[in-house]
């Protein structure tokens, strides 16, 4: 492998979609609940030995859609568990990562299926060009300039420090109390091991810690949600003391509630985001079916793990430590989109005042 920017060894790990498919063809009754844990452990082995990550996104999003869905999510759950090892040292950016796409001939098929092969192919790459910014005369300083706006928008909010967001829109009526010591972030930023690194490309979110048990009311959401495989469209769920006391969706309602019950935590929350309905990826209008894209198309939240970077000096605090502030605690993490152009959303302060940051799905 060439290493022309500089790495010394270059490992590439591939996933195989022939085989994946295979897997659930021919498979015995349990396999579907083995993982191979020695490569997620190789990989944590990796990072801490100072290995960086760069994934490549291309997957196919209906590639599973056809097999039995109680197998994939036994599957989803033995992969979740046995990538623990690896996950965590991800997301405390013990080293640093990012993830990248590519446009692939199956992933265009299902995102432009009424476009023959070739163009729907073009097309995918060019709207991953504009999106990711690759399109300006000067990408680098593009995203320099891009990646200051994310952090002062992030700066802003740490300043404020407001204890809750309200959630207005259609079908939506949501109050997501903040995690005690919660940190917002956006754009880059330094991993562990010194280096500065843009965890995803394109992304246009900021984004923090909920507190677990403060989620009151309920939330639709405004995009489908490609899930390994299967499309969840239309959820709509009722939070009480942070947990989910109702689920259901017009589409995909099985498997939202087999993924709300992989464990405790998967029934709360682990991330709330903020991103302007006016940024490059939702004014494309597309669905591209990959969250890499769709979560920053729209304000979202996330069921499940919450991320130990989002606390003031999350990286020096003990799991006990974090879940007393607040963080949930789950095998998944799984982001759906909730904002449009009619979602308001406020800040509430510590005192209990309105403050107004979005309005129409716009910054105020
Ligand atoms: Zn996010
Ligand atoms: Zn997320």
């Amino acid at each position: 492998m060439p290493t022309r920017a500089g790495a010394s060894l270059v490992t590439t790990l591939l996933t195989d979609e022939p085989a994946a498919l295979l897997r659930f063809r021919y498979g015995t009754e349990p396999s579907f609940d083995a993982a191979p844990s020695w490569l997620y452990e190789g990989m944590a082995e990796a990072f801490r030995r100072g290995a960086a990550r760069l994934a490549v996104a291309g997957d196919d999003p209906w590639l599973l859609s056809h097999e039995d869905q109680e197998k994939v999510s036994r599957v989803n759950r033995a992969t979740s568990k046995a990538y623990r090892p690896a996950l965590e040292l991800i997301a405390r950016f013990e080293t640093n990562w990012t993830i990248v796409p590519s446009a692939t001939p199956a992933w265009a098929a299902a995102v432009f299926p009424n476009l023959p092969k070739d163009e729907a192919l073009a097309r995918l790459w060019e709207h991953i060009f504009s999106a990711s910014r690759i399109n300006h005369v000067d990408p680098v300083t593009a995203w320099k300039e891009h990646d200051a706006n994310l952090h002062r928008r992030a700066n802003h909010l740490n300043e404020r420090r407001y204890s809750a967001l309200h959630f207005r829109g259609p079908e939506t009526d949501l109050r997501v109390g903040l995690a005690d010591d919660h940190l917002w972030l956006g754009g880059g930023m330094t991993a562990r091991n010194g280096l500065y690194c843009i965890a995803n490309i394109p992304t246009e979110e900021v984004f923090t810690t909920p507190h677990k048990d403060r989620v009151e009311g309920y939330v639709t959401s405004t995009k489908p949600l490609s899930y390994k495989g299967t499309m969840i469209e239309n959820i709509r769920v009722k939070f009480e003391g942070g947990r989910i006391v109702q689920a259901g969706a017009s589409r995909g309602g099985e498997v939202l509630q087999r993924m709300i019950e992989t464990d405790e935590g998967a029934r709360r929350l682990g991330e709330v985001a903020l991103v302007p309905h006016s940024s490059p990826i939702a004014s494309s209008g597309l669905l591209f079916l990959n969250t890499l894209f769709d979560e920053n198309a729209a304000c979202h939240i996330a069921l499940g793990h919450s991320y130990s970077s989002c606390f003031r000096g999350g990286a020096g605090l003990t799991q006990d430590q974090l879940a007393s502030q607040g963080a949930n605690s789950s095998l998944i993490h799984v982001d759906w989109m909730i904002g449009s152009n009619r979602m308001d959303v406020d800040a509430i302060t510590a005192a209990g005042d309105s403050v107004p940051l979005m309005r129409a799905g716009e910054w105020v």
